[in-house]
């Protein structure tokens, strides 16, 4: 019997038939005889519909508050999925941060957890029950409510894998698992069965939102591997580990400001010769300016061009 830690994603619970698939993986789960934790994301675009609504209020949100409204959204996911669960005849319990022990540091708005006090979720499982918790949310040690960053749920399930000591730690998405780039930006992308920490870490750094770079930064410190994989189909998904990765892991890329970043991942991007050869590829793209770091390249260029410069880099990089 294994303990088995699953989070959905925001888009994997919109809508009845969402919330009943990811419901009948975790009963599925359940009644093979596992322990199962589910980390739940808000469903839909609920954090997005609460931010947009507070902001209809006043543009700048106070951050202490503003965590306290954005925590709910989970609050809700987890609710739903356990009236759910409990239809379908199960024992369920569901918890917030607060209740599953989630402890952070007073960031708000960007908290990082600092442990996590596993007892009531031990309790729950030593009687029988699936447990379902919050992503997203923590509590600081004072009783503030505090929120992880965007996309921050997948820190949660990893950080309770590894205080848990789960056997499996598995991130269900709406993609099969990590690709050598958003395959939504560059179809011609290809899964990656395997991305070491490294290069994972600084993927999710340079803009693949398909993980929160602090799951990795977390997982990498524990010794934890864990899969991404579809929450759609039964596909085999990503490992992420230990384990180096081939010369070059992928493009990322980060559109959110002026001017963009595209940049170039892997254990060869260290190399002078690299950094060179992507800067005669990204020429046509009216660079404004370039990186090196250890495992990656990125370079700068305005917005409408970034797309184009992935696929350029993709192209010579990576097919
Ligand atoms: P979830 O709601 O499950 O947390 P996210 O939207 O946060 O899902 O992350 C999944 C998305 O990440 C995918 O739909 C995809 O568009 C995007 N993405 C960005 N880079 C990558 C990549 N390298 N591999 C896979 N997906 C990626
Ligand atoms: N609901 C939060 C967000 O939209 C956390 C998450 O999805 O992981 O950023
Ligand atoms: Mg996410």
């Amino acid at each position: 019997m294994a303990l088995i830690v699953q989070k959905f994603g925001g888009s994997s619970l919109a809508g009845a038939e969402r919330l009943q698939r990811a419901a009948e993986r975790i009963a599925d789960t359940y009644r093979r005889g596992h322990r199962v934790v589910a980390v739940l994301s808000a469903r839909g675009n609920t954090t997005d519909d609460l931010l947009r609504e507070a902001r209809g209020i006043a543009p700048e949100l106070p951050a202490r508050e503003s965590d306290l409204l954005l925590s709910v959204g989970e609050q809700i996911a987890v609710a739903h999925m356990a009236i759910l669960l409990h239809r379908m005849g199960l024992p369920v319990e569901a918890l917030t941060g607060r209740q599953a022990g989630v402890l952070t540091d007073r960031v708000f708005g960007d908290a990082r957890i600092l442990e996590v006090r596993t007892e009531r979720i031990l309790r729950a499982l030593e009687e029988g029950r699936i447990v379902l918790v919050t992503g997203f949310q923590g509590i600081t040690e004072d009783g503030e409510i505090t929120t992880l960053g965007r996309g921050g749920s997948d820190t949660t399930a990893v950080a309770l894998a590894a205080w848990l000591k789960a056997d499996v730690c598995r991130i269900f998405t709406d993609v099969d698992g990590v690709y050598t780039a958003d395959p939504r930006i560059l179809p011609e992308a290809k899964k990656l069965s395997a991305v070491s920490y490294a290069d994972m870490l600084e993927m999710a750094a340079q803009g693949a939102k398909v993980l929160h770079d602090r799951s990795v930064e977390l997982a990498m410190a524990h010794g934890l591997v864990f899969e991404v994989c579809s929450s759609f189909h039964d596909a085999e998904g990503t490992l992420v580990g230990p384990a180096e990765s081939a010369d070059f892991c992928g493009v990322a890329v980060r559109q959110e400001g002026e001017p963009a970043a595209v940049s170039l991942i892997g254990a060869a991007c260290s190399r002078e010769e690299t950094f060179e050869q992507a800067l005669r590829v990204l020429e046509p793209y009216a660079v404004q300016g370039a990186a090196l770091r250890e495992r990656c390249v990125t370079a700068y260029l305005p917005k409408e061009k970034a797309e184009a410069a992935a696929r350029a880099l993709h192209r010579q990089f990576l097919s």
